[in-house]
């Protein structure tokens, strides 16, 4: 067994016991299965996105929770790759490394669709020979057209009749290459009056003459995937066989191909809701559009929903994990609150990660009565709620930096923070007062003058705002790319100009940030205190000059008040 221990950081808190959980225990218990072998399928033709995590997770977390007795249990990662046109080596390279990123382990239970090419093909042979199969000439329209309608029953083609020995002639000349694309297909001779228009003769095998990615030329006939599908479930030994709703009408002919074909293993599919998001355009498909027109700058663009992007933008994968296990599972789709991930990442980082200052919007502080040339370090908790991220000393002096948010020229009474004649808290330090604005020739805010009382480091005025700063003199300016959602409306897919949000990106190139945040490896991660989690991007930070992503903001009382206004 190559899953032996759980995955790292697998929540310790089990998921409550959903449909597909109950149905799982009930077969251990009535010996229908002594292991539960379960497999995450994708098609590599892009990059996985947050809603294959849900599938990742489940599949991958129902092994670990139920062991059975066999030790056996585990999750196949396969590559769905039937389909030769559009796949590529970059997408399986980048499924491995995403779903390692989340945290499970297939170790050796790695399989490509495509090394069952020679299965499907005798297969399709037993159920031509068993005249359960036809290659049939008609043309796609003509098809359609003989499909009937739900209140319809299908026109037989007049290729359905024909003899098992023609069909296998035929079938080895689709084989060979004789034919060029679309010229025919093999269809499963079903049931056309049935009201599941999939179980209408089905295509089983169309002709593709393209290049695979893995098998080259040596194919020129592809299997469809309602035909592949449940063949790879069975040569794996897959249990339960666990995919979204969208495929509940397909499960007469999943259990058909699995009743009709000499298969080692009878696999069950079960369906469960996708995951939907708002404010989130999901879909490979969709997203590969945004990629190929310049929308967002790559699949790792921090905006997209992929996970290659959630990485890149600083999520954390135990957040992710602990999403997909709070939103559980159901049997009707529905869209998810995109906030319930951003609270589940802040709650993951919140454990984790350090607090530091750092001014997004700087302006400007002179405090009149601070003694020249004097830098006093100033002791400030890591995160005041786990004393165990211990502290640092922050350089204080004459000259800081605070954000221009924190002032306001007319502040009404609500706002707790810097006004003229008003005093508020410097984090861990001192009260200062704001004595005078100085402004520029156009009548904007240059720089406080403010005096700063030295008793107060200990005590001093009680004041209700407490703002953060850093001291000029030891400031870095560094780069901030302010991440937004990618979407203005909770269920984007419409006119994607009418609904992209303009704002989805703000850079900030005049931050200024303490020493600890300066010092900040790519890939690290800390909180800017008041202002939300952040990461020195991976790709683009240089030692000594990280740049910096905001992964999530927090929570701001004052918008809070004035969205009430
Ligand atoms: P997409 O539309 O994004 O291409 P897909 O279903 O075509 O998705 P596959 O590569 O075929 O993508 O998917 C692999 C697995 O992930 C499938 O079992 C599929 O059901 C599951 N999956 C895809 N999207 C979601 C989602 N939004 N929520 C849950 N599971 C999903
Ligand atoms: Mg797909």
């Amino acid at each position: 067994m190559s899953q032996s221990s759980p995955a790292p950081g697998v929540p310790t808190e089990k998921p409550s016991l959903d449909f597909i959980r109950q149905i799982v225990a009930d077969d251990l218990a009535s010996g229908k299965h002594s292991c539960v072998i379960t497999r995450f399928p994708p098609e590599p033709n892009g990059y996985l996105h947050i809603g294959h995590a849900k599938s990742i997770y489940l599949n991958f977390s129902l092994p670990l929770e139920f062991p059975g007795e066999a030790a056996d249990s585990c999750c196949h990662l396969r590559m769905d790759d039937t389909n030769p046109a559009k796949e590529e080596v970059e997408y399986v390279e980048s499924i491995k490394e995403d779903v390692q990123w989340l945290g499970f382990e297939y170790g050796s239970h790695f399989y490509n669709a495509s090394d069952y090419f020679e299965f499907f093909h005798e297969c399709a042979v037993h159920l031509i020979k068993a005249g359960k199969a036809y290659v049939d000439f008609q043309t796609s329209d003509e098809m359609r057209a003989n499909r009937g309608t739900l209140t319809e029953p299908g026109r037989p083609s007049r290729w359905r009749e024909a003899l098992p020995e023609e069909n296998l002639a035929e079938f080895a000349k689709m084989r060979a290459g004789d034919y060029p694309d679309g010229h025919c297909v093999l269809r499963a001779k079903i049931d056309l009056g049935s009201a599941n228009l999939n179980l209408r003769d089905p295509a089983l095998y169309r002709i593709v003459h393209a290049e695979h990615h893995s098998t080259g030329r040596a194919w020129c006939i592809y299997p469809m995937y309602d035909y592949a599908h449940p063949l790879e479930d069975a040569k794996e030994g897959v249990t339960h066989s666990l995919c979204t709703l969208e495929f509940e009408a397909h499960r007469p002919l999943y259990d058909w191909v699995i009743e009709n074909c000499p298969v080692p293993a009878k696999p069950r599919q079960i369906e469960f809701a996708k995951l939907q998001l708002t404010f989130t355009l999901l879909s490979k498909r969709n997203l590969r559009r945004l990629v190929e027109d310049g929308v967002v700058t790559g699949w790792d663009d921090p905006r997209m929903p992929t996970l290659a992007a959630l990485r890149r933008r600083g999520l954390p994968p135990a957040a992710i994990r602990e999403f997909c296990r709070q939103i559980g599972l159901t049997k009707f789709n529905a869209r998810t609150d995109i906030g319930l991930l951003d609270k589940c990442v802040r709650d993951e980082l919140n454990k984790s990660v350090p607090r530091y200052f750092g001014v997004l919007r700087p302006l400007k502080v002179t405090i009149a009565n601070w003694p020249a040339g004097q830098v006093e370090m100033i002791e400030a908790a890591n995160n005041p709620e786990r004393p165990e991220l211990g502290t640092r000393q922050v350089p204080m002096s004459g000259e800081l930096w605070i954000e221009q948010d924190d002032f306001m020229e007319d502040p009404p009474k609500e706002f707790f923070r810097l006004g003229p004649g008003r005093e508020v808290r410097l984090r861990y330090a001192y009260n200062i007062t704001c004595t005078e604005v100085v402004k520029d020739a156009d009548g904007c805010v240059r720089e406080l003058v403010c005096t700063y009382d030295p008793e107060s480091r200990h005590g001093g005025k009680k004041v209700k705002g407490i703002i953060h700063w850093v001291s000029a003199a030891h400031a870095q300016a560094v780069p901030v790319r302010l991440y937004d959602r990618l979407w203005t409306v909770e269920e984007p897919g419409g006119d994607v100009e009418k609904e992209l949000n303009p704002l989805s990106l703000e850079v900030l190139s005049d931050s200024q940030v303490e020493p600890a945040v300066a010092a900040m490896e790519p890939g690290e991660r800390c909180q800017f205190e008041r202002l939300g989690y952040f990461i020195a991007d991976a790709h683009d930070s240089r030692s000594g000059s990280p740049i910096f992503n905001r992964i999530v903001g927090l929570k701001d009382s004052w918008a809070k008040v004035a969205a009430k206004k």
